[in-house]
């Protein structure tokens, strides 16, 4: 027997949660279907030790209800994992959400019947679902990248996934232990195991720029903002670049001395926020010369740092312009490798040969470990949509098919050949560049509008065009040229998983531009859309 909905939901993170409170205030039926046991997404899998936002919480917020604003006061100015889990939790409980979500469940298999014109979900628990409208608000960043590291099964002691953490934590108290990873969880997480372990090796195959979080309480001056104006400044948000409203300077690098330079640059620095560098000058992450005076200054502040020249050397980013990757916001991480327990092994110089019995083996040396951390990151943006498998659309076609050579969406929210599918902070849109919270309220918003829409003008199927796809890919593809994420090999481009198509999955062209895009095509009668 099917469950029968008007809207299945896939994932009950801050997209699953939002999507199904619109819904049901929406007067639809709607069922959420996640694989954890609680509700949370990124907040509910990645507990390792130091995991925290990394936009301010007076950001990184829901700004759907006033109310709930009202009820909820963060403690940091970036939570921790437990405090974000705690809001999503509240927020659940508070607008009555999980008698709608069918926890420790999984969509296995998605189909579109064109007959009943309704999608049939295959889950790996309780009873299939029949749905007019199937949401993939499965998570950009949700799917783990395995170790593809030969050897990895054979280690004898306890190995640790930072994303798929266990719930008791872990105490390496008086243990040897290795983590292989160095971007944003590693840097999180390095700082707190190297105080815990008798010895922590980290093994680094590309270094990332990584800037003070300087965390503590919400700072003085948002709390001010907020009060004075919190429904303009939420509105600001919403239309800006990044989702968060930023004063941008108006003076390129060139037009400043290098005394004004170092100036604006130890005040990024010491602002404790990644847009504090990124707006150190105008041309700071958008052109290559201005780029490469603000990553030198950087790495000089590594080279202050971290006393062991080899150390500061092999930890300073070489191979991308800050920004063009995610860049980390951190407590303490450079000078953690001043600890007398803890040593870089740079994969570069040393790459991994195998994981043995008693640890891990490089070209160079055998380091023996009692555990290993791997914080090798995410199958991002793609990862969770295509492990619905198959995923089948109009006439059969395949999903994994249709992305054979990268993602193709119009807009991020939809797919051609995959009527009545949307995707929430799909590939194609800012999602991860932005300022999450304030992007998934937009798509939601978007597509909870689209649906009650076609509800009152009595339509049962919208689907994307061809045309319309091929332009919406052709004009991110565009705007990529524009930026200097064409210049990195990262997740946002695909590069971190073998044998995954590359080129950047993100929308660079700004969170504000594509609420104005999107709005515009609800305007001009639903440009590119299909509707039946
Ligand atoms: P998720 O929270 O990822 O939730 C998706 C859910 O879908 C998961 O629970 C998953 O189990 C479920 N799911 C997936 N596939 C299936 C399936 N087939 N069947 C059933 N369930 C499924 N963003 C920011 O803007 N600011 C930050 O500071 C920030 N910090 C981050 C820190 C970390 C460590 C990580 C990993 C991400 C961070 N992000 C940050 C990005 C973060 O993922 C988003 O901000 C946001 O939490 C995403 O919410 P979501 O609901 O879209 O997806």
């Amino acid at each position: 027997m099917n469950q029968d909905v008007d809207v299945a939901v896939v994932g009950a993170g801050f997209s699953g949660l939002y999507l199904l409170h619109r819904l049901r205030q929406a007067g639809l039926s709607a069922i959420g279907l996640e694989t954890g046991d609680d509700v949370g997404g990124t907040w509910y899998w990645n507990r390792y030790p130091g995991a925290r936002c990394d936009v301010p919480t007076t950001d990184y917020t829901f700004s759907f209800d006033p109310a709930l604003e009202d009820a909820w006061t963060w403690s940091e100015k970036y939570a921790t994992q437990p405090e974000i889990l705690a809001y999503l939790r509240f927020v659940a409980d508070r607008y009555d959400l999980r008698r709608s979500i069918r926890f420790a469940t999984t969509v296995t298999t998605a189909t579109w019947d064109d007959t009943a014109q309704r999608w049939q979900l295959g889950t790996s628990n309780g009873a299939p679902v029949s749905c007019r409208f199937y949401v993939m608000a499965s998570g950009c960043l949700s799917a783990p990248k395995p170790p593809e590291i030969e050897g990895a099964r054979d280690f004898a002691g306890p190995t640790y996934l930072t994303s798929r953490w266990p719930h008791e934590g872990v105490d390496f108290t008086g243990k040897r232990v290795a983590v292989i990873g160095t971007g944003s969880s590693g840097i999180q997480a390095i700082p707190l195991i190297a105080q815990q372990a008798s010895h922590l090796t980290v093994f680094q195959r590309t270094p990332n720029f990584s800037i003070p979080a300087l965390n503590g309480p919400a700072p003085a001056a948002a709390v001010a903002t907020l009060e004075r104006d919190r429904a303009g400044y939420r509105e600001r948000a919403r239309w800006s670049p990044v989702g968060m409203p930023r004063q941008r300077p108006a003076e390129y690098s060139w037009q400043l001395s290098e005394a004004e330079r170092r100036e604006r640059f130890e005040r990024g620095w010491m602002s404790g926020e990644l847009g504090g560098l990124s707006t150190a000058w105008a041309d700071a992450v958008s052109d290559v010369d201005g780029n490469a005076l603000l990553s030198e200054m950087i790495r000089g502040k590594i080279r202050d740092t971290v006393t062991d020249p080899a150390t500061a050397e092999a930890l300073c980013p070489q191979d991308h312009p800050f920004g063009s990757k995610r860049p980390c916001l951190d407590t303490g991480y450079y000078d953690t490798y001043n600890r007398p327990n803890v040593k870089l092994v740079d994969l570069r110089r040393e790459p991994i040969a195998t994981i043995t019995r008693s640890g891990i083996r490089t070209a160079k040396a055998d380091y023996d470990v009692d555990a290993i951390v791997f914080a090798t990151g995410f199958d991002a943006m793609t990862g969770a949509m295509l492990a619905v498998h198959p995923m089948t659309g109009r006439g059969g076609i395949k999903l994994d098919d249709a992305w054979a050579d990268g993602p193709k969406t119009y807009l991020g929210l939809t797919v051609a050949g995959f009527p009545n599918l949307f995707l929430v902070t799909g590939p194609g849109s800012p999602s991860v560049l932005a300022n999450m919270a304030v992007a998934i309220e937009q798509h939601v918003d978007w597509i909870v509008d689209r649906i009650t829409g076609m509800r009152e003008a009595g339509q049962t199927t919208i689907e994307a065009t061809e045309t319309a796809q091929a332009g919406w890919s052709r004009h991110v593809a565009d705007c990529t040229g524009l930026t200097l994420h064409r210049l990195a090999n990262t997740w946002y481009t695909g590069a971190n998983m073998r044998g995954k198509a590359r080129g950047v999955m993100p929308y660079t062209g700004g969170l504000g531009a594509y609420r104005g895009i999107c709005d515009e095509v609800v305007s001009r009668d639903m440009l590119g859309f299909r509707l039946g």
